[in-house]
């Protein structure tokens, strides 16, 4: 599972400074789900191929009265989430009464945590470290985040202690269980689609330790499918778990979609698209997730606006194209059977065994129909194609002066095996190799 890493202190000690250098590369999904998480900000992150979580937890200043309220309020989810915690403090002005009460609180929410002494550049490492001894912290990074300097080591040891996402299995078992993840905001009808996909089927829940952060999986089976529903908002375990801060968790959503083969994004028709359903579909395509999009509420959409918002909706989910849209009534049942046929579809394409030689021919008649540009007066050679992995499908096509082929040319090859192999609900991802 993907490790989440928090970061908490005082204003200006730099936690947004050093969330951005974690995240730059990534702005898919900074997002900022206002309202929601008030000043928690979530990125994606990647050290190597390795992907992270961070978790900005925006200021926390330990003056104010009732400290307790403040990290109840505002950072307590955070912390709960994270793997690790990292507790910035500024070097420039050196240990002060608030990273004091910060620390013992932390030390009370029985987190291990690590002190991360910023603003190194221009002073004494040395010196301006020693200051925050006294802190008794063991775990001590010296770090000057808006240069990017001892960043990079840092992440790496903390990573280091969580052990290493197996390698997905090369070919799945094709009778082993579908997982679906429903997934969306906050009120959308999750829980309601929940309750109608498990209406009649035989349900088999596993009583798993009741964190913020885990989804429940539930297994069943229909039509002699098996089925394992991640279940984001904690439908069946509702009674016997305290609610804690919000039954809304970005990070559970995240790992949800992660841990899926299909994901099931549900969003509310009366609201249309919001900004909040448009990173957690940009998470869905990122992480290469079969998908399924779910609009939801449709039955209190009026008849005659009904073509105009489908036309509107599908408009606007256009670079999600590959998925299929569904408006559904969780409420009264209306279309929730017919969800299957996507699940199963985005299933079967993303496992899908391709063979060499398929993708070799269908490569050559793409070729053979539209020949790659020329560059540099010599023409790009695309020579054989093979399969790189599955879930997301990933086609691996070997030739010369790869890097050269122009993106409309790859988005033309992606669309030509989407139709040739009959690949719904799933990205297709495409890698060129160069070589003799
Ligand atoms: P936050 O309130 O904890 O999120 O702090 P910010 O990231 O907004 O940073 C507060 C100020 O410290 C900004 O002016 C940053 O440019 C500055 N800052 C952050 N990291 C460093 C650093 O490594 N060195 C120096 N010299 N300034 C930094
Ligand atoms: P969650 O927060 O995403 O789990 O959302 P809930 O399932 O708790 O639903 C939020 C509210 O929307 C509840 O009042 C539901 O009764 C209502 N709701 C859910 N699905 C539908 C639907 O299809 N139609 C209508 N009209 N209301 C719905």
């Amino acid at each position: 599972m993907i490790p989440v890493i928090a970061l908490v202190g005082r204003p200006n000690v730099g936690k947004s400074t050093l969330f951005n250098q974690l995240t730059r590369s990534r702005d898919a999904l900074v997002a900022d789900f206002a309202g929601l998480t008030r000043d928690r900000k979530y990125g994606e992150a990647r050290l190597g191929s390795r992907p992270y979580v961070v978790i900005d937890t925006g200021g926390i200043s330990g003056d104010e009265e009732g400290i307790d309220t403040q990290m109840a309020g505002q950072s307590l989810q955070a912390i709960e989430e994270a793997d690790a915690v990292m507790f910035l403090v500024d070097a420039r002005e050196g240990l002060n009464a608030a990273d004091e009460a910060l620390a013992r609180h932390l030390r009370q929410r029985n987190k291990s945590f690590y002190l991360v002494v910023n603003k190194i550049d221009g002073v004494d490492a040395e010196v301006a470290t020693s200051d925050f001894y006294s802190l008794g912290v063991e775990n001590m990074f010296a770090i000057a985040a808006s240069h990017g300097r001892g960043v990079t080591s840092m992440i790496e040891e903390v990573l280091a202690q969580f052990p290493e996402p197996e390698a997905p299995a090369e070919e799945e078992d094709p009778y082993a269980s579908i997982r679906v993840a429903v997934v969306g905001r906050p009120n959308v009808g999750k829980s309601t689609l929940v309750n109608r996909l498990l209406g009649e089927e035989r349900v088999v829940v596993y009583d798993q330790p009741g964190t913020t952060r885990d989804s429940i999986y539930i297994d069943y089976e229909r039509d002699d499918q098996l089925y394992t529903l991640i279940d984001t908002a904690g439908v069946r375990r509702r009674k016997n778990v305290k609610m804690v801060v919000e039954k809304f968790s970005i990070v559970k959503t995240l790992k949800a979609i992660d841990d899926a083969h299909v994901v099931l994004l549900v969003m509310d028709a009366h609201e249309g698209l919001v900004e909040q359903d448009m990173h957690l579909l940009g998470h869905c395509i990122e992480a290469g997730r079969g998908l399924v999009l779910v609009v939801n509420k449709w039955d209190g959409i009026e008849s005659h606006q009904r073509e105009w918002m489908k036309t509107e909706l599908q408009r606007r989910l256009q670079f999600a194209e590959y998925a299929d849209t569904h408006f559904i009534s969780a409420l009264h049942g209306t279309g929730v059977g017919h969800l299957y046929k996507s699940i199963n579809a985005a299933h079967r394409s993303a496992t899908k065994k391709l063979s060499t030689n398929a993708l070799t021919r269908i490569l050559e008649g793409a070729v053979f129909d539209h020949p790659p540009p020329l560059v540099n007066g010599r023409r790009i050679k695309l020579r054989y194609a093979h399969a790189g992995g599955q879930n997301p499908p990933l086609i691996v096509i070997h030739g010369n002066q790869t890097g050269k082929v122009p993106a409309s040319y790859q988005r033309y090859l992606e669309k030509l095996y989407r139709r040739k192999l009959d690949l719904t609900g799933t990205p297709v991802r495409i890698e060129f190799r160069t070589g003799e």
